[in-house]
């Protein structure tokens, strides 16, 4: 699956842009704009990239719900064998929904309240990934008053910096996520001798979009020693969790192959008896979607001219908030090439999905906005009260509705004007 867009399965065709072997013109057509499309092929190849590169190893990858949570997306990742990260009971709900099994559900997340415990308890999840002593503290009250016993494992903050961009950096000391290094040994032998938990394993993640595996083999190696440390103790761990934070390409970054990435981190591990996991999401997904808009207007400016199309910082946030790049292609486009300012309806001069982007376009054509999959539809809101985007999953020459647009009523269903 070679293509010329970081999407592997999107191609130009006779009738412009398809994804798989459908038209996104035939679903504008059928499902209306904006709409995120995903394609099943590359998800799936996303997915056995990592398996591929597992190998034979006793391996979970648990895919990290919160890059893109819809059901269509989950059940192809249950079907295929994931497991799978999630970091709220919404997403435990979601998982479950989706046919995914809750022996393969790991909890991660800093705020976990009770009734996310209580839930994730009764479900019977693998493991909770705990991040600090209070919450340590927590879920044994909990456990214990459901007699039951909590399988736990602590996310350790390995303080590597994993050089990305700062909102997305979680493993530096300096930042909420995770116990420091010296805090873990204290805190598992607390954990030991609690009755209402069991220690199962160690967690850590240090980062998103990375682009080099160096800083991911330094934390790997960090851990490792404190599994070492731990089983001195007499604390041996079923499992060792090494987060997720694969980088993919928008423009022109170039992550390393799942297997590049993988094999100088997976080398200490050889001979071990600990079951490995990794917590993948953007790499699974990211370069599986993109994000099917038109353009409104075309608004010529003296320094500027705009494309104004009708998705916009609502429904793709990314660009707004971490000044992302994502690329846009014109569906089928035309001769007459200008530059663009592409930007949505919502009222903030911060609502743009590309700047000075060079397209082919008349009013009316539509726009793929590319690498869309992750971080897309999850991080949308109904600001300016728009409801949000369609959902529809390309498998072969069929498209499936996943999720239908929104409709203004479901938005204020649970309002009330005052009597
Ligand atoms: C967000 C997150 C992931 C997934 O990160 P990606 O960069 O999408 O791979 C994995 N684990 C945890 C704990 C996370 O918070």
């Amino acid at each position: 699956m070679k293509s010329e867009f970081p999407i592997p399965t999107l191609r130009r065709g006779p009738r412009g842009l398809a994804l798989e072997n459908v038209d996104l013109a035939d679903i504008a057509a059928a499902h209306g704009t904006p709409t995120y499309v995903y394609s099943l092929a590359a998800l799936t190849a996303a997915y056995q990239s990592w398996r591929d590169a597992l190998g034979e190893r006793r391996a979970l990858v648990c895919y990290a719900v919160k890059a893109n949570a819809n059901l269509g997306v989950l059940s192809a990742f249950a079907r295929l064998g994931a497991g799978f990260d999630i970091v709220s009971g919404g997403e435990l709900t979601r998982v479950l929904a989706a046919g995914g099994s809750a022996d393969k559900v790991v909890f991660s997340g800093v705020g976990k309240n009770a009734a996310e415990m209580r839930q994730a308890l009764e479900a019977g999840i693998r493991c909770f990934n705990v991040e600090s002593a209070a919450e340590l503290e927590r879920l044994a009250e909990v456990a214990a008053a459901m007699g039951k016993v909590a399988p736990i494992s602590l996310r350790v903050n390995p303080d590597v910096d994993p050089k990305t961009h700062p909102y997305i950096s979680t493993g530096l000391r300096n930042n909420k996520f995770g116990v420091a290094f010296d805090e873990a040994l204290i805190l598992y032998r607390r954990a030991a001798a609690l009755p209402s938990l069991r220690v199962a394993g160690i967690d850590c993640h240090i980062g998103s979009q990375l682009l080099d595996g160096a800083p991911a083999l330094e934390a790997a190696e960090k851990i490792l020693g404190l599994v070492d440390r731990l089983a001195a103790e007499g604390i041996e761990l079923e499992h060792i969790d090494l987060g997720g934070g694969l980088g993919i390409r928008y423009r022109d970054e170039e992550p390393p192959a799942v297997a590049d990435y993988l094999a100088p981190l997976l080398a200490p591990f050889d001979g071990r008896r600990e079951e490995l996991m990794f917590e993948p999401g953007r790499s699974l997904v990211g370069n599986a979607g993109l994000l099917l808009t038109r353009i409104e207007y075309l608004k010529p400016g003296v320094e500027k001219n705009f494309a104004v199309i009708d998705a916009a910082m609502n429904d793709l946030a990314r660009p707004a908030l971490y000044d992302a790049w994502h690329d846009i292609v014109e569906v089928a486009p035309r001769a007459s090439v200008r530059r663009y300012e592409v930007v949505g309806p919502v009222c903030e001069s911060g609502d743009f999905l590309g700047r000075d982007r060079s397209l082919g376009v008349e009013a009316g054509d539509l726009l793929a906005v590319l690498s869309a999959g992750a971080y897309g539809m999850t991080m949308s809101s109904n600001y300016n009260s728009r409801p949000r985007a369609a959902e529809v999953i390309v498998d072969g020459a069929h498209a499936h509705l996943v999720r239908a647009r929104e409709t203004v009523e479901q938005l204020y269903a649970g309002e009330q004007p005052l009597a």
